[in-house]
């Protein structure tokens, strides 16, 4: 059965206190279901204060450099993040890619990382509105997972969730429609049937990311093949990531 899961990127925001208080409430309030896991990525300087009050919730990174240790100023390694006891990490977020020139191939290199330190990675893929424009999308996503994430093992992939999240409908308020989201995720799936089988395809979580609140996020998990959310601005606030978490 797949696992429904349901991720919250706090990104660049929250204070220290602002973030603890919302862990703690998160953690104490939100629906539990047997099925559903729940991620907090927080900004890396919270995490070993966030792991103090870990619950039931995943406490992911946002971001680390793909080498155990080294010449790399201002980067967090793999062993960092072991030592705040995080367990998971996002990678290939459009905002990585776009400001960080992170490429499919740096990209590839953080997955072999997080893979081999035992992290649980939440691949997130997505076009531009240009791309889309072109009708181009499926074969852009499909490039990304192939040069990212499909080198992997079966064993391997399977610790992976993947993030659909088109670059268009981050921070915008502009969500993709169900057919849309449907389109992508049911090729996502095909592909990893392909690539792997159907029990491999049929055992990943596949969420949908992108302006998701409590007024779309039924409309968006109503899609067969979307089994949860990667989201940004609603999980800053208690009452915005509560909501969404209703809908699942
Ligand atoms: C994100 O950045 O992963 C995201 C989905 O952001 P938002 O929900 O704000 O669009």
């Amino acid at each position: 059965m797949r696992k429904k899961v349901l991720a919250a990127n706090w990104k660049m925001n929250l204070s220290l206190t602002e973030a603890k208080d919302l862990y703690v409430q998160f953690d104490s309030s939100l629906p539990k279901f047997e099925n559903l896991t729940y991620y907090v990525f927080s900004p890396s300087i919270f995490l070993h204060e966030l792991s103090s009050n870990k619950g039931s919730i995943i406490l992911g990174a946002q971001n680390f450099f793909p080498a155990d240790k080294g010449a790399f100023t201002g980067e967090i390694s793999t062993s960092h993040l072991l030592d705040a006891q995080v367990s998971s990490v996002l990678i290939g977020h459009s905002e990585r890619r776009m400001y960080f020139s992170e490429s499919n191939e740096f990209l590839k290199q953080k997955v072999d990382s997080a893979i081999q330190h035992g992290f649980q990675v939440v691949f997130c893929c997505g076009e531009s509105l240009e791309t889309r424009d072109k009708n181009e999308q499926l074969s852009f996503v499909k490039n990304q997972l192939e040069a990212s994430l499909f080198h992997l093992s079966a064993s391997e992939f399977l610790t992976c969730a993947i993030a659909y999240e088109p670059i268009w409908a981050i921070g915008t308020g502009r969500t993709a429609n169900e057919e849309q989201i449907e389109e992508m995720h049911h090729s996502i799936r095909s592909w990893i049937s392909e690539k792997y089988n159907s029990e491999v395809a049929e055992s990943t979580s596949l969420l949908y990311g992108g302006s998701c609140n409590g007024k779309n996020a039924k409309s968006i998990f109503s899609c067969p093949n979307v089994d949860g959310g990667l989201i940004g601005g609603a999980s800053l606030t208690f009452e915005g990531f509560n909501e969404i978490a209703r809908e699942l």
